[in-house]
């Protein structure tokens, strides 16, 4: 009989806890990705640069020109559950940031060597450095100039974690993952402009897109011209519910569901109610195992929906299920059908 020798409980030190909570949202270098752009979104950015080298294992960069952090609030930025977001159960209920949890920038300094550089002044001499590196809780803060906005350098993600290290995959499959979740981010905000480098090479150079031929240059850029080509625009209202943006035509399906893009309030959701709605909609026009294409943006009022489901927030609660998913599926329904008239009888316009 094995018997297990009785052990103390003790409270975990700071930094260990940040990295077992690491293990949740920071699984490889596009989640990396995820949650710095995240942030910089929700600092107000109009531009935003992402920049990797090999695959994200050496260098993940992201610099915004947002709103900035200040002197005082540098250190806490890295601290788990510190948040300028909500301060309050009520904030939470109705909240519009992406972010609110506060733990990414702990998790992410905790397995990596993290540099912050902040300025919320217009003076670029104003600015602020901040570095965690190894075993160090106690980040250090000094001058540093940078223009007002904020750059984040993570560099050798997992060092210290051997472990997850491991299960890094080549460059080429890294980076893949990090330019899906350029991909994603940037369809989600057309009133920000977006940069993409993987060492030292510009691949996406997106500027801001206000008219429709912008936005579509846009989605030509990140998706390929055969889907636009391929693609039915559709804007619809019903009360307080609008959906609007692109789906591809039935005759233009795919093998796998890799070009599927639907943001509630302008963040990326992969929901099963909302997945169902879609294919119930494609039902009758698609061929059984084939998956139809979309970039479908649903607006609807804060209130009535539940962010704070999962840690990587890609699910969504709607309080009133039932008719986001009736809404979905007949404005699907109703602009398939009507693209399929208008082929069947080309005079109808
Ligand atoms: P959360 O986003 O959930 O608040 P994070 O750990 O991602 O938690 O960030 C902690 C805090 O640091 C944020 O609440 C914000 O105040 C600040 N912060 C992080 N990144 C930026 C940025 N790019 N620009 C301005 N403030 C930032
Ligand atoms: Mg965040």
């Amino acid at each position: 009989e094995i018997r297990s020798e009785h052990r103390r409980i003790q409270v975990l030190d700071p930094r260990l806890a940040n990295q077992i909570a690491a293990g949740e949202v920071v699984e490889r270098p596009a989640s990396v990705v995820k949650e710095l752009v995240e942030n910089a979104i929700d600092a107000g950015s109009t531009r935003i640069e992402v920049e990797i080298e090999a695959g994200g294992s050496r260098l993940i960069k992201v610099r915004d020109d947002g709103s900035g952090i200040s002197e005082e609030d540098l250190p806490l930025s890295l601290s788990r559950h510190a948040t300028s977001k909500i301060t309050s159960l009520e904030e939470l209920e109705g909240v519009a940031s992406l972010g609110f949890r506060g733990e990414a920038l702990a998790s992410i300094s905790s397995v990596s060597r993290l540099e912050l550089v902040s300025n919320t002044d217009e003076d670029p001499r104003n600015g602020w450095r901040v570095v965690a590196e190894g075993r160090r809780m106690e980040p250090r803060v000094s001058p540093a100039p940078h223009p007002r906005g904020t750059s984040v350098l993570v560099r050798d993600l997992f060092f210290n974690t051997p472990a997850r290290r491991k299960f890094l995959r080549t460059e080429k499959t890294e980076f893949g993952h990090v330019e899906e979740s350029f991909r994603r981010q940037a369809l989600s905000r057309f009133d920000i402009g977006w940069v993409l480098r993987h060492n030292q090479k510009t691949l996406h150079q997106l500027p801001l897109a206000q008219t429709d031929d912008e936005r579509e240059r846009r989605l030509k850029s990140l998706l390929g011209k055969n889907f636009l080509d391929n693609a039915l625009t559709l804007d619809i209202e019903v009360g307080s519910l609008r959906l609007w943006g692109w789906v591809g035509l039935p005759t233009h399906s795919r093998a796998q569901a890799d070009q599927q893009y639907f943001f509630v309030n302008g963040r990326v959701v992969r929901d099963r109610l909302v997945a169902h709605a879609i294919r119930q909609a494609y039902r009758d026009v698609l061929f059984h195992g084939r998956h139809p294409v979309f970039v479908l943006y649903l607006d609807v009022d804060p209130a009535v929906v539940d962010v704070n489901v999962h840690p990587t927030k890609h699910e969504v609660r709607f309080r009133d299920g039932r008719m986001v998913h009736d809404f979905l599926f007949s404005s699907l329904h109703r602009a398939l059908g009507e693209a399929r008239a208008g082929h069947a009888e080309p005079n109808a316009g």
